[in-house]
């Protein structure tokens, strides 16, 4: 399989190549030059493990890794599950949920961040220089990206997050880790600053080529890969409908892209339940054909608060298909002017997409009526799918929610809206009274490259 950009101006990629290059450097993003078809095979899988299912779904993806070392990197991601179906299938009323928060941060970027975390050792196995990532975040991509690339050799992980500004989990989450090759760097400033500070160095071309400077954020195609898998386990978790449908809790696009690709591969998935908190852009466009920015809202499911889909161009890139110009239209008008537009009659997406979005309150009264009705707990974000889910899905077939975060990452939200519940989770409770290490700089840019420069150089 080669790898090409959304925009053309980068072809003929192999996958390591395309893992490493993260943002396409024309500024889009990398695609796969076909999405291939898995057909009869399917059958052939239902009774596989889910690492030996994710060695059947990435080979076709995969060329310039052998056989073994493509499944003892898969062994070695998944083994950090407590579970050992990793994404086990649980039915909860007349719909299932899909719990993905079973690895070491409890959220389903463990998912594509233990399996990213051993690519990059792999790719990196052989090189003079190491690789120095450089991410931000503002709380759950962080602990995921740390638990995942801690302890890999010839590889540096530089993480940024706004001091005082995550939650008290999150932040013990990162700055607990003990490994020498992990550097939490607390910025003073916000989680937009974070971010600007990471764009300025990133567009430092010779600062990035001098230290070899690598990305983990959600455009990287092996993480989009690796989450492919999981909707084949739900299928066969069913007993193999003839169809079933998905909800997914969406922020970046990047969950449901993976669901959109396993529905290409032939996977029987009717219709992808596509849910949005209050920051509903794609909701909107779906409903109305126009995608268009507008600010962010701070709301109960943190994690989906977001302004831009960054993974959502990708998408576009099979929809409009052959028709360029009018991909190259569209986003071109998006990056230039905040908004873009299709035409509805000429386009039907709800073939592929039923979406809606749900607000604080009706997160909340969600995870009340779930919990009330079966005794599960509902992290709000596994809330917003559900109830979206449960609004628009078709009777007529299993419906699969996907829970992305174990609710015990949110304790002050949940015993307030279940007061008599009791969500600990060892892994959070073992955090308590550990020593912490982050290094605090402050918003300037000067200051976080010589921290990184001298860290490299000891
Ligand atoms: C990142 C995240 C999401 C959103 O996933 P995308 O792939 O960005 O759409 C949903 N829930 C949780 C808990 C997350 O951490």
């Amino acid at each position: 399989m080669k790898y090409l950009s959304t925009r053309g101006g980068v072809t003929d990629l192999s996958f390591c190549q395309a893992v490493s290059m993260g943002l396409s450097s024309d500024g889009g993003l990398i695609v796969p030059e076909y999405i291939p078809h898995i057909g009869v095979k399917l059958k052939d899988f239902s009774k596989l493990s889910y690492p030996a299912l994710a060695f059947e779904i990435m080979t076709p993806f995969v060329d310039d890794i052998s056989s073994g070392d493509l499944r003892s990197i898969i062994n070695k991601s998944y083994s950090s599950f407590s579970e050992k179906q990793v994404a086990p299938l649980v039915q909860v009323a007349d719909y299932y949920v899909m719990e993905l928060f079973h690895g070491p941060t409890l959220a389903f970027k463990d998912v594509a961040l233990q399996f990213l975390g051993n690519i990059f050792e792999y790719i990196n196995r052989d090189k003079d220089q190491a690789l120095n990532v450089l991410g931000a975040t503002s709380g759950d991509t962080g602990s995921a990206a740390i638990a995942g690339l801690k302890g890999k050799k010839n590889i540096n992980l530089f993480i940024m997050f706004p001091e005082g500004r995550t939650s008290s989990i999150q932040e013990r989450q990162m700055t607990t880790v003990t490994e020498s090759n992990v550097q939490n760097i607390a910025i003073e400033g916000t989680f937009d600053d974070c971010q600007a500070l990471l764009k300025t160095v990133f567009r430092d071309l010779a600062f990035k080529s001098e230290l070899n400077l690598g990305a983990v954020n959600s455009v990287n195609w092996a993480r989009v890969l690796a989450q492919t898998v999981y909707y084949f386990s739900a299928y066969f978790q069913l007993g193999m409908p003839s169809y079933f449908q998905v909800s997914v809790p969406t922020g970046n696009f990047g969950n449901i892209f993976a669901a959109f690709v396993a529905r290409q591969m032939g996977l029987p998935i009717e219709r992808l339940i596509l849910a949005t908190n209050q920051n509903d852009i794609l909701h909107r466009f779906f409903e109305t054909g126009l995608y268009k920015k507008t600010g962010v809202r701070s709301t109960n499911s943190p994690a989906m608060d977001i302004q831009v889909a960054s993974n959502f161009e990708r998408y576009l890139y099979y929809f409009f298909g052959q028709e360029r110009e009018k991909f190259e239209k569209f986003v071109e008008s998006f990056e230039t002017t905040g908004s873009a537009e299709i035409n509805l009659d000429t386009y039907n997406f709800h073939e592929v997409f039923s979406t809606g979005s749900a607000s604080d309150a009706q997160i909340s009264d969600r995870i009340r009526s779930i919990y009330n009705a079966t005794g599960y707990i509902a992290d709000p974000h596994t809330a917003v799918g559900i109830e979206v889910g449960i609004k628009k899905m078709n009777t007529e077939i299993p419906l699969v929610c996907l829970a992305t975060a174990h609710p015990a990452k949110f304790p002050s939200l949940i015993s307030e809206i279940l007061p008599n519940s009791s969500i600990e989770h060892p892994t959070i409770e073992a955090l308590k009274g550990l020593p912490t290490r982050k290094k605090k700089i402050g918003n300037n840019v000067d200051e976080l490259k010589d921290f990184i420069r001298s860290f490299v150089a000891d």
